[in-house]
């Protein structure tokens, strides 16, 4: 056995949306979206105070995959990923039901930024990418361990992999991100005038 070992891991999840990609889907989500945001004042309200320069349904429509069957179609997709995420955690699903709670979108000009944050009273969260123009950022997950951190000195190299205490992964369209709610993320500012939309959910059991 080597003298020492890692242990304790936090799973991220990755990958296309499907082998194919899915034009016509998405071209209806991306309408939705922006018809949404077209007729959405309460959220638009919301936002002004809560989401600066950006658009996003979660104050006001948090529930798309109810009210919108291109959405229940975009969960009826995004299911078979989580089910794989919720194999490699371990998890024991035998007489528990997985289900999406919420699902809402986000639509990010330049400048808009979404602080770091974890979704409590969830157990998975994740993002689709729907837009991502060239130059849109990254989601930035941090180590869940860094607030135990206090009396340690920084690492010699933040770029190595099994030590990092951030990880990006890019937001490409068409691709899944999946994490579990505990872990804190944020999305900072972009550096293109086109939009970044994104569709976000959360999963719970019971
Ligand atoms: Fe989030």
């Amino acid at each position: 056995m080597p003298a020492i070992q890692a242990w304790f891991p936090t799973l991220v999840y990755y990958a296309p949306l499907g082998r194919r990609s899915a034009p016509t889907l998405n071209r209806q989500l991306l309408a939705e979206c922006r018809h949404l945001r077209d007729t959405d004042e309460n959220g638009r309200r919301w936002c002004a105070q809560n989401y600066p320069g950006g658009y996003t349904s979660y104050g006001s429509v948090a529930n798309l995959h109810e009210v919108s069957p291109t959405f229940a179609e975009l969960e009826r997709r995004i299911l078979r990923h989580v089910g794989r995420y919720v194999a490699a955690l371990d998890l024991d699903m035998v007489g528990r039901e997985l289900a999406m709670t919420d699902c809402w979108v986000n639509m990010m000009p330049r400048h808009a930024v979404h602080s770091l944050h974890l979704h409590p009273l969830s157990l998975i969260s994740g993002t689709y990418y729907l837009a991502t123009p060239p130059g849109s950022a990254a989601i930035k997950f941090e180590d869940p361990r860094v607030d135990r951190f206090m009396a340690r000195p920084p690492v010699r190299d933040p770029e190595r992999a099994r030590t990092r205490p951030i990880v990006r992964y890019p937001a490409k369209a068409g691709h899944v991100v999946l994490f579990e709610s505990w872990l804190r993320h944020e999305v900072p500012a972009s550096a293109t005038a086109a939009e970044r939309i994104s569709i976000s959910f959360n999963y719970g059991w019971f």
